[in-house]
């Protein structure tokens, strides 16, 4: 393998950027660094057709003339540029003097850059600068490729524009072609570029068109080695573990059925016990992931699957993601149990040393059913006598290595049902898990109505006190919940103290309780209890409350400074009214600068109540990398190209590809698969892992 440190435009102290910053050590790693997007140099703006949004652009004219502002550190230059039909700021904020010395006004020029716009005024921010008499012709500067680079790279002098010098040698030198990493017979059947031309085409694309099917292919290649290093997981995995059968219905299960529930099951509800009901009955090992709105019923789901563990003599177990959750469940499911004789015990980090061994010692003899909790519960400590299946309530907030602590819990890993509210795409689902099994609850429990969303900004609160009066005083309760954002985490403790003081000033002869993430654990419980009971009207807290907390008389859902949360975390606050029959009310409080894709989100909010399109559209929004709540570490593999918000299609098809592969041959002996299990061998991902687990 050539050092890459050797190459033109290289050098020890870039490699070493390169290899730290970007993961990149081989001549190979440098070609597989695609870039990001493209700018379109052969076309020229006028200035009067900028909007806001705009990506980069190209204007020819002249300057008319420089300005500094500020001193010292805050020094600023700026200069008012114009094509004659409008004008345009040129912004610099380093190397003042050379600007001076290198621009002159009257002269033309071309300007190049990402506008920015501030009170319908346009500026460009550090432009690229070129004499119009020495430009190329248009139809030699085509498409310009943009890479990713970070901070780092850019204060050692390795921006996009040096990435490109140091890749366009290497590209001329492909001629002669590279080692192609797809079997023929996929590149024929699929009509798919061939590796080098697409390599060639997506760092120095001949046309737009070429650039298409460039990147069409690397998009197809990629997603096909991501399903067919899953699906290979998999079927290991199916060979390697047989499930426990659950062979029959039984006592709990019937008796609940006919005497204990409290209501219908809806119909969702009936066919996702149908699907679990085949899995535990399969002899295979069940993954399967439950996605139900906020409030849809998972945990009766849940119980139900537990009761049909128990019915075939094994135990069962739920894990909850807070101890408030936890104890929740604890709550629920003993009062939803009754008498009937199941024997339910809770374990969470704040579980007495005493009581602690009592549950880990009726685990292991078996007198205990079902064991609710929070992380606790997969303490190497905590053992059973025979667990057959573990409810993950929540599943964004446990880690992959948690999840495969569950698996040693018997001799046989158990049943897994992994709940989540949060809904996954079904493409980022297809990636992130491949194997798994999914069931939707896609309908409410009856009789309820949809919350209604309202976005405010700060100037409504007269207003809005109001409305919580009214509501309060009909007997309902209101959340208030502020951010807490890592970084500002004392700021935003501070802005959740201000509005306690606020609104109990305001609201004197109201109770009022406060919880957040930095309160010991009992007092959080105890604040969620005044809440809980109808003792206090009102709740104010960060996000901790975010997840699955269940307070049906609650109506009203405030959220303070919407603009910093995420799409998928509004849905969630949200989720916490609307369980009860009375109408609900979800309030997005706001400043008034909104960026537009802000504004967009909240848009979306107060139009739909629909977790799946708003998890589609946080994916169109944010990009999956940033899709929160999904997994915190974000895809298990890097996603070079793909984008799964657009190319759910080509993931199908990849998918397809891939199964039949399998299918035809499981080991990959042939040859002309040969190149799969090298390429494989390559992906630099944590597969291994995440499929045994997942
Ligand atoms: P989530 O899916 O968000 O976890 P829960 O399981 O907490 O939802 O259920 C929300 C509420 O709906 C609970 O109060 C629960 O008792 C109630 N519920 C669940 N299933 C039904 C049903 N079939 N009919 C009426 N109410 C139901
Ligand atoms: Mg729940």
């Amino acid at each position: 393998m050539q050092d890459i440190k050797y190459l033109t435009g290289v050098g020890p102290k870039k490699a070493t950027l390169l290899a730290s910053e970007l993961g990149i050590r081989s001549v190979e790693d440098l070609l597989r660094h695609y870039p990001y997007k493209y700018v379109d140099r052969s076309r020229f703006y006028y200035l009067h057709e900028l909007t806001e949004d705009m990506p980069f652009i190209q204007v020819k004219g002249q300057i008319l003339k420089f300005e500094k502002f500020g001193e010292g550190k805050s020094l600023r230059l700026t200069a008012q540029f114009t094509d004659g039909k409008g004008t345009l700021e040129l912004v610099w904020f380093k190397g003042i003097k050379f600007i001076l010395e290198k621009y002159k006004t009257g002269l033309d020029y071309v300007v190049f850059g990402k506008p920015t716009a501030f009170n319908g005024r346009y500026s460009l921010v550090h432009p690229e600068i070129d004499l119009v008499t020495q430009l190329p012709p248009a139809e030699q500067m085509g498409l310009q490729p943009f890479y990713n680079t970070t901070e780092k790279m850019k204060s050692g002098f390795l921006n996009s524009k040096t990435i490109q010098k140091i890749i366009f040698p290497l590209i001329k030198n492909l001629q002669n072609g590279i080692p192609e990493s797809l079997p023929a017979y996929i590149l024929k059947r699929f009509a798919l570029m061939n590796l080098t031309d697409s390599l060639m085409n997506v760092h120095f694309p001949k046309n737009a068109d070429a650039l298409n099917k460039a990147r069409q292919r690397l998009k197809f290649e990629e997603l096909f080695y991501i399903q067919l290093s899953i699906l290979r997981q998999t079927k290991w995995r199916e060979q390697n573990f047989k499930g426990f059968v659950f062979a029959q219905i039984g006592h709990y299960f019937n008796a609940f059925f006919s005497h204990y529930l409290p209501f219908e099951l809806t119909g969702a509800q009936k066919r996702v016990l149908r699907e679990i009901r085949t899995d535990v009955g399969s002899g295979k090992q069940m993954n399967r992931l439950l996605q139900g709105d906020v409030g849809s019923g998972k945990t009766l789901v849940a119980l139900m699957a537990m009761l049909m563990a128990i019915d075939n003599g094994f135990q069962a177990a739920i894990m909850a993601p807070t101890e408030i959750l936890a104890n929740q469940h604890f709550e629920t499911i003993k009062e939803m149990l009754g008498d009937i004789g199941v024997r339910v015990a809770l374990l969470t980090g704040s579980t007495r040393p005493k009581v602690r061994e009592e549950i880990h010692g009726k685990l292991r003899s078996g007198e205990l059913n079902i064991l609710i909790g929070t992380h606790a519960l997969i303490e190497d400590t905590v053992q059973f006598a025979n667990l057959g299946l573990v409810v993950i309530d929540e599943q964004h907030r446990f880690g992959v290595e948690q999840r495969s602590k569950l698996w040693k819990k018997n001799h046989q890993p158990p049943h897994i049902l992994v709940m989540t509210a949060t809904p996954i795409p079904r493409t980022l689902a297809m990636t992130l898990y491949g194997d798994l099994s999914v069931s939707v609850i896609d309908e409410l429990p009856p009789g309820r109505k949809p919350i209604q969303t309202y976005h405010y900004y700060q100037n409504k609160r007269q207003g809005l006190n109001q409305f919580i009066a009214k509501q309060v005083n009909a007997g309902r309760q209101v959340y208030i919940v502020y951010p807490l954002i890592q970084e500002s985490e004392k700021m935003d403790l501070q802005d959740l103290e201000n509005g306690y003081n606020y609104i109990s000033e305001t609201f004197p002869d109201y109770k009022i309780c406060k919880v957040h993430g930095k309160l010991k654990n009992a007092e959080k419980e105890f604040q969620m209890q005044k809440f809980v009971s109808g003792e206090a009207q009102i709740m104010m807290a960060t996000t901790v409350i975010e997840v699955g907390v269940n307070v049906p008389n609650a109506s009203v859902m405030v959220i303070e400074n919407a603009e910093r949360f995420g799409l998928s975390q509004l849905h969630q606050l949200r989720g916490r009214v609307g369980r009860g029959a009375d109408q609900s009310f979800c309030i997005l409080l706001t400043g008034f600068k909104l960026a537009s894709e802000t504004r967009k989100r909240m848009e979306i909010m107060v139009r739909t109540n629909d977790g799946f399109e708003i998890s589609e559209a946080d994916l169109q929004l944010r990009g999956p990398g940033d899709l929160e709540g999904t997994i915190q570490s974000g895809l298990p593999f890097e996603l070079k190209i793909a984008n799964l918000a657009q190319d759910g299609k080509m993931l199908e098809i990849a998918r397809g590809a891939a199964m039949e592969i399998l299918e035809d041959d499981p080991s990959l002996e042939k040859t002309e698969n040969r190149v799969l299990l090298t390429q494989l061998r390559k992906l630099k991902t944590n597969t291994l892992n995440w499929g045994v687990i997942s």
